[in-house]
């Protein structure tokens, strides 16, 4: 439970008017701030249930919501504190709160076991994936594949030799990602008009992962950029051109100023304020490096280990590999990482709100970021 000077989003706004005038200027031209009061009238017979499941009625007759909107970017989403005050952490054993939270369905340990015994196709890649026109590669830990079913002309598959989804080192972590920018260079010889690469990493069902067996994927695009990442250099120039500053450096420096900044070397690593769903974490570096790297593994281990996440989407923001028209100086690295929630529950984790509005969102980045900065159990 939060301890009252506890910094949380309840606590944002009063904490953004303490901040010295230049960090509240910069967080108020990035952001949208706006605190509002939901009310509901319980009748007699829900009173029981509501106390167990939220600590006492009056905590839903008055729901404090937290609405924050990136004015740049134009993402937003919408805070309820009544379900972001519920303790994230994980207890002692992670497989021990799967277990409990899957009652009598399969251990997910047993199903991952299984499904490498009765075959696999990603444990025999050679013959169970295709290859790529220009053959395949080959890292420490992990070999390339072409997709399949193809989301774009060029894709990828990067299949790590480990099978479970859930079982990684740094090392192994660096060599995906070396092995995906390879591959990009790699279509980028073959295919010179193919330069704006996109790294994604889905793993197990929720995420939309299909493959059980850990993996990640390469895409590379034509033309110009994936529409999301083109709608952040579009924003980032807009900025610019009205306040003469580079918009990541300022978004790094109001993540700082409020206390939600983890450092890695050269890497950043930010819980976002207007997370798609739930503990949106992004790394912001210059380059690709072992700093971008080791945060990468940092955040991964922290969400599988600490905060028991067992279903993510990844994706790793890049500027073109080659020459292109348009403008991307200054434009860093971006690794997006977010928790699609348990792997029992039926109910999906994105509507017509996430879809077509802002997303609704529970976790707290304040209590993600203290998960970030809690030293190894
Ligand atoms: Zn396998």
């Amino acid at each position: 439970m939060s301890q009252p000077d506890e910094l949380s989003l309840t606590g944002l706004a009063g904490l953004v008017a303490g901040l010295p005038t230049e960090d509240r200027a910069r967080f108020e031209r990035i952001f949208h701030l706006a605190v509002a009061e939901g009310r509901a009238v319980p009748p007699q017979a829900m009173k029981g249930w509501i106390a167990k499941q939220f600590g006492s009625v009056d905590a839903v007759r008055r729901q404090q919501i937290v609405r924050l909107t990136n004015r740049v970017t134009l993402e937003g989403t919408l805070f309820n504190p009544l379900r972001t005050r519920r303790p994230i952490e994980a207890p002692a054993s992670a497989g021990e709160a799967l277990r409990s939270a899957q009652g009598d369905k399969p251990d997910l340990e047993e199903m991952i076991r299984r499904k490498a015994e009765v075959g696999c196709s990603f444990c025999r890649p050679l013959i169970g994936t295709p290859a790529d026109p220009f053959g395949r590669l080959r890292g420490q830990y992990a070999i390339t594949a072409s997709n399949v079913a193809k989301y774009d002309a060029w894709h990828g598959v990067i299949i790590f030799d480990e099978h479970h989804p859930l079982r990684f080192t740094a090392e192994q972590v660096a060599d995906y990602v070396d092995l995906a920018q390879k591959w990009a260079h790699q279509v980028q010889q073959a295919d010179p008009e193919a330069r704006y690469p996109l790294l994604i990493w889905n793993c197990l069902w929720r995420s939309g992962s299909s493959i059980l067996h850990g993996h990640t994927q390469m895409v590379v695009a034509r033309g110009m950029h994936f529409a999301r990442v083109e709608a952040w250099r579009q924003a980032a120039l807009r900025y610019r051109a009205a306040y003469s500053a580079d918009y990541f450096a300022d978004l790094v420096a109001v993540y700082r100023a409020l206390g939600l900044a983890v450092e890695c070397g050269q890497a950043t690593i930010l819980p976002s304020l207007t997370p798609v769903k739930e503990k949106e974490t992004h790394i912001v570096a210059p380059r690709l490096n072992a700093d971008l790297k080791a945060a990468l593994y940092h955040t991964l281990h922290t969400f599988v280990e600490r905060l028991r996440v067992r279903s993510f989407n990844l994706a790793l923001y890049q500027p073109p590999l080659g020459p292109v028209a348009e403008e991307w100086d200054g434009f860093p690295f971006v690794v997006r990482l977010l928790d699609r929630g348990p792997l029992d529950s039926n109910t999906s984790d994105l509507g017509a709100m996430e879809l077509f509005a802002e997303s609704v969102v529970m976790t707290d980045p304040f209590r993600v970021v203290e998960a970030l900065r809690a030293p190894a159990h």
